[in-house]
């Protein structure tokens, strides 16, 4: 049988005429396409940053709540209460919630109780308090703030769960431990909330940079890597459209932050949780509250409240500009990053050790822009 007659038999080439085969059908079926149109491409063409001052929607300036121990996450006794911390994240707030969550969840379990008063109400306060939902706890969370007026909300929001998490020279075999645990079951966590309302993406980051970094971090992101997302991997100079050396990449989640806190918060009270605005002044405000329970999601909040002198703030600045739709990736290079969400392309870059400051600085907005600009318009494409 002629190789034509058995696909018009078999009924393959209705199929591929059906469907994008078509075009490249004309002249006689081509049923690979053109190869050399993909081959000789060079590069992926990506999207470039609409960059000026004048698209400059907001600036803010957040304060990551750092430990250099890490993450507190403990029991503790205060008179007739029982008190859960979990506070303390760094830069890796969003990305270790659900899992120091979890963890909270596991001591608030070696408990009679089934009240239970949560205190915060950013994203850390919001996944803890919906994994007790999810094991039958009836919660109430009571806070100062309520998004989009936390700190939660001042994040660039992708996954980075070893950013600014402790200091290098603190890391433990059980600090490690605990955050591989955290890490493994926020991970998966996230996987379940893909497709929901885009409240999570994956999308590409790069890293973009005249020659290879050094690998001499302070918080010890070299120590904490589990692989769990997918690797980074250096791009040849004709896979890539920028004009550098070292050009990574890899794929990365990011948080669309205030669909992602909205729809978790409006989950958690649909299901019976309540929400109290009740600022918390002293231990004496926490005896007085009716559950047994306290869970301590207060973020840098905890630090007047509980005495802790290891918990300081590293600050961050953000500059927004208009949202690109067309734009879904990360970039980083030498003394900028941007990030694309859904309600905005956001630049940043700082991390100022024990500032309390949360004015920002044009100066360095402007700096970024000019940074990606000249970036931008070296790129191919
Ligand atoms: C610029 C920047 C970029 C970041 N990027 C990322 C990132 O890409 N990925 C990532 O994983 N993390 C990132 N982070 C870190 C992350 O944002 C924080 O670790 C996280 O927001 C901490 O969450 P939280 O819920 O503990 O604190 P918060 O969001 O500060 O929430 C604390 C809650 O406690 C309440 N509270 C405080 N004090 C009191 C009180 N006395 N009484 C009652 N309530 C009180 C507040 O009102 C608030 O509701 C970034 C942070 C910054 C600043």
């Amino acid at each position: 049988m002629k190789r034509r007659d058995f696909f018009l038999k078999a009924g393959i080439a209705t199929a591929v005429l059906g469907s994008e085969g078509l075009t490249g059908c004309v002249g006689g079926p081509k049923l690979y396409g053109d190869k050399n149109f993909y081959i000789n491409k060079g590069f992926t063409p990506i999207p470039k940053l609409k960059l000026s001052s004048d698209r400059i929607i907001k600036e803010t300036v957040g304060l990551r709540p750092f430990r250099e121990s890490g993450p507190r996450v403990e029991k503790a006794e205060l008179g007739s209460k029982t008190i859960i911390h979990n506070y303390g994240h760094g830069g890796s707030g969003w990305s270790l919630s659900w899992g120091t969550g979890n963890q909270a969840r596991n001591l608030v379990k070696t408990t009679p109780h089934k009240k239970v008063a949560l205190l915060g109400c950013g994203t850390v306060g919001i996944a803890t308090a919906t994994l007790l939902q999810e094991s039958g706890y009836e919660v109430t969370i009571y806070t100062k703030d309520v998004p989009p007026n936390v700190t939660s909300n001042l994040a660039t929001g992708t996954w980075s769960p070893s950013s600014r998490v402790c200091a290098k020279d603190k890391v433990t075999p059980e600090i490690q431990a605990n955050w591989e645990d955290a890490c493994r079951f926020s991970f998966r966590r996230m996987q379940m909330s893909l497709g929901l309302n885009d409240i999570i993406d994956w999308g590409d980051e790069y890293r973009v940079l005249d020659k290879a970094p050094k690998q001499d971090g302070h918080y010890g992101s070299e120590v904490f890597h589990l692989g769990l997302a997918p690797d980074w991997v250096q791009l040849d100079k004709k896979d890539h459209p920028f004009k550098k050396d070292y050009v990574i990449r890899r794929s990365n989640m990011i948080f669309n932050i205030p669909s992602y806190l909205n729809f978790h918060l409006n989950n958690f009270m649909i299901r019976g949780g309540k929400v109290k605005i009740h600022p918390i002044e002293s231990l004496e405000d926490i005896d007085a509250l009716e559950e047994k329970v306290i869970v301590n999601c207060m973020g840098l909040g905890a630090k007047a409240i509980f005495n802790d002198e290891e918990l300081y703030p590293i600050s961050g600045q953000l500059a927004c500009l208009v949202p690109q739709t067309e734009v879904n990736y990360k970039l980083a290079t030498n003394g900028a990053y941007f990030i694309t969400r859904k309600d905005g392309i956001y630049l940043g870059g700082t991390g100022k050790v024990n500032s309390w400051d949360t004015t920002p600085d044009r100066q360095s907005t402007e700096k970024w822009v000019s940074i990606l600009s000249d970036l931008m318009k070296e790129m191919k494409g």
